[in-house]
This record gives C-alpha cells, structure tokens and sequence, in this order.
C-alpha cells in the first residue's frame, strides 16, 4: 500500500562520522541530542497488531462475547485510546448501552494476562532496528525514557522480556498511569520533558526527540514541543495511507518506514548510509 509521502531513498551524505562515535557534544554547530523519548506500543515492538488485539480477542473468548477483531478491523479500534475506553465503545456498540465499569475492568484485568502470557512466550518481538539504536544511544550517553500511556504492566511486561538482555537503558518510564489524559494529549510528554529538566539530563525541549509511530503519538510529542521522528507501524503506514491529501508534510522531523538498515525515508532528511541510526537522528536537530 503506497503513502503519498516524496520518498527518499538513502543516499550518502557528508558527516565527520556518527555523533555516537564523536561523542555526544559534537554537533557541528548545531542543537545536541542528549535525550530521545520512546513510544512502546508500534514503535518498540508491533504490540498492537500481534499482542494487544489477540490478547483482547483471548479475553472477550473468555467471557463468552461474541467479538473476534482481526488483524484489519482492529485498526478502527485503533482510533480510541485506552484499552478500557476501547473495550467500553465495543460493549455499548454491541449492546446498546453504557457497558458497566466493573465489567470492563473485569474485562481489561483479563486482557492484561493475556498480554502478559504472549510475552512470556515470546510471541512478540522489538521491531527492526530498535535494539541497535538503543544500544547507540545507551553508548553514546543519552538519556532514554518511555513514554506511552498504556500501563505500567504492559511495559513491564516488555521490559521484562524483549529488552532483558540489553543493559537498563531508562531512566524511568511516563506509563497510562501517571496521566489524567492520553495521547494525543501531550501531558505525557510535558511530563516526560518536566522529568529530563529536573534531573538535569537536558537543559531544553531543543535537545530532546520522540520516537513514535503514529500521528496521535505526533500530536501528543508536538503539543509538548517537542521534536518526533515517526518510524510507521502496520497500522500507522495503513492510516496515512488510507488518509487523503497527505501531500502536505506532516509536522516530524522524519517519517521512516522502519529504524535501523533498510529503511525509506518517506519524508525528511535523506539518510547517511541508509541506516536511521543515531547519527541521523542527531542530524534532525542539526
Ligand atoms: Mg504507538
């Protein structure tokens, strides 16, 4: 399915050489990139697609609810964040009324073990390029933190076994739990950029760049100004593609079809050596 986004196709650039290896204060006159913000859901790992929707599936089996979403249908539940707010909106189509809030939580409690269950059994796994990129940027010095607003559970849940072998690499997570409001909101992000200031791990929103996979995702980085590169997902790559008139630039410093070697830049800054890797990123701030 094609994006009406100018694709770039990776071309070589002039650098001195990857800030990673330059060490993180060389920006050849530039802003530096000190901290990077990463979304979970689509943009670590294709959760949405391959955990969060079997594992709601498994529970509505559960309770004897005949509702199954497949792979595509999902992509409409997509649109409403939250899983509660997801499971109430489906009930009261279903059923015509308000769906009670115990029940849904009933409902949410049980989709979150399924969750859990694919994990363990690792039947879920991070998305190409994200380890390498951690890795980088964890080399490189950067601060690196979480931000999504699912739960807490579901990115302990990851942490504890897609990133397990990879050194901590957060220094602390903005969760569903610590917000009134989700995404596209930016009161996550605002957090997050409140937590990087106090703990003197940045001096600006300017040193600081979000890596999300969606455009509610966008929103919410851009509400709290601050600099995204969308790496699109199975449902994102999907929604700009069924969206018309998207030959206006959507407001990221990059759109990549996927992190690390192999990737189109579909809008942005062409890409040294066609890998968007750190030294790229740092280039978008340049
Ligand atoms: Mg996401």
């Amino acid at each position: 399915m094609s994006i009406n986004l100018p694709i770039v196709r990776a071309v070589a650039i002039a650098s001195c050489g990857p800030p990673w290896q330059r060490g993180v204060g060389c920006t050849e006159g530039g802003l530096t990139l000190r901290a990077l913000l990463w979304d979970v859901d689509g943009t670590l790992a294709e959760t949405e697609r391959d955990g969060h929707r079997r594992a709601f599936n498994r529970a509505f089996a559960d309770a004897g609810l005949p509702i199954h979403w497949d792979a595509h249908g999902y992509g409409r539940w997509l649109r409403i964040s939250g899983g509660r707010e997801r499971i109430a909106a489906q009930l009261q189509e279903l059923e015509g009324t308000v769906a009670d809030p115990a029940r849904v939580e009933g409902l949410q409690r049980a989709k979150q073990h399924h969750y859990n269950a694919l994990m363990t059994t690792g039947q879920l796994a991070l998305r190409p390029g994200v380890e390498a990129l951690l890795r980088q940027a964890h080399g490189a010095g950067l601060a690196q933190a979480i931000v999504t607003t699912s739960s807490r559970s579901a990115v302990n849940a990851l942490n504890q076994h897609l990133l397990a072998a990879l050194p901590p690499l957060f220094a602390f997570w903005v969760c569903g739990e610590d917000v009134e409001r989700k995404k596209p909101d930016p009161q996550a992000y605002q957090l997050a950029l409140t937590q990087l200031l106090d703990r003197g791990l940045v001096t600006s929103a300017d040193e600081v760049l979000v890596i999300e996979d969606t455009s509610v995702g966008l929103m919410a980085a851009r509400g709290a100004s601050l600099a995204c590169v969308l790496t699109l997902s199975h449902y994102s790559r999907i929604a700009l593609a069924s969206r018309s008139g998207l030959r206006a630039p959507l407001p990221a410093a990059a759109v990549v079809s996927q992190l690390g070697a192999g990737s189109e830049v579909l809008q942005g800054p062409p890409c040294q050596m066609g890998e968007i890797a750190l030294s790229y990123l740092q280039a978008l701030l340049s």
